[in-house]
């Protein structure tokens, strides 16, 4: 109780806070995660859907798979534990970062708008040969296009996210990284902790002094550095934290 209460008074008190989230937050937004049981690694190869290769062996069933989740998250709504951070980059304003692995884009509908996408987002598609960058469409649309060709160059195009073996989107590591080294407060909820480099950021953080808080329902490899680890979900651990 303690240190919950310590953890509170940090994050009031700090003018610089860094917040790094995965899957784990919008699983209460009914968009499952990877790693967990029920996971979507459960049901689905990772080499077969999230890697280049996987993607040219089989762009359809890829672009299938994609356009499945697409829809899934277009109707799922923003949970309070995204409106709550929402809430504390409003209250912090330029010291405030938000950076996600997320690429269901659900913070930004709570309100977010310190955002730094590290594994892109699937609600854009780019070209697999030129710069080319675009919105989805409707997911009714998508279903029926599901080899959507560039319009400039007509190559293939491809979702605008990051899979495994692929380089982050320039810039997004550096930004993330000057905040949770200057961060006085690091938190880091619904992570498994397990994705370089975003699994590093906490790490990086508390190596530089500051004050670092976890929350996971299961401990990860950060579980251990952590000044606090709430063991909840992140609905619950972000009202304990903030309200
Ligand atoms: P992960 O699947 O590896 O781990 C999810 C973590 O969330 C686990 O540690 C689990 O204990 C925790 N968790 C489960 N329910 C929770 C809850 N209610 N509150 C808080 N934590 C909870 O996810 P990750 O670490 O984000 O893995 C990284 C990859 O997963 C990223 O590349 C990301 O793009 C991708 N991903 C994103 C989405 C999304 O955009 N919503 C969904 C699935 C996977």
């Amino acid at each position: 109780m303690e240190r919950l209460k310590e953890a509170r008074e940090r994050i009031r008190a700090a003018r610089r806070v860094a917040v790094l989230t995965g899957a784990g937050i919008s699983a209460p937004s009914g968009i499952p995660t990877f790693r967990d049981p029920g996971g979507l690694w459960k049901n689905f190869r990772l080499e077969d859907y999230a890697t280049p290769e996987g993607f040219k062996k089989n762009p359809e069933e890829v672009w299938r798979w994609y356009a499945w989740r697409y829809k899934k998250i277009r109707e799922a709504k923003p949970n309070p534990a995204h409106h709550l951070l929402a809430e504390l980059e409003r209250e912090k304003g330029e010291g405030f970062l938000l950076v996600t692995q997320n690429i269901d884009g659900l913070h930004q509908r709570a309100g977010s708008e310190r955002v730094v996408e590290l594994h892109g987002s699937i609600h854009r598609a780019r070209c697999t040969v030129c710069d080319f960058r675009t919105e989805l469409p409707a997911p009714e649309k998508l279903e029926n296009h599901l080899q959507p060709k560039c319009p400039m160059c007509g190559a293939l195009l491809r979702p605008d996210v990051v899979w495994f073996g692929e380089y982050l989107p320039p810039g997004a590591l550096e930004m993330a990284q000057t905040a949770f080294a200057s961060a006085e407060v690091a938190m880091v909820v619904g992570t498994s902790a397990v994705v370089e480099p975003a699994a590093s950021l906490g790490r990086l953080a508390k190596h530089a002094g500051a004050y670092l808080i976890e929350v996971n329902p299961e401990n990860t490899p950060l579980t251990l550095l952590a000044d606090l680890a709430l063991r909840e979900g992140a609905v619950e651990g972000l009202a304990r934290l903030l309200r």
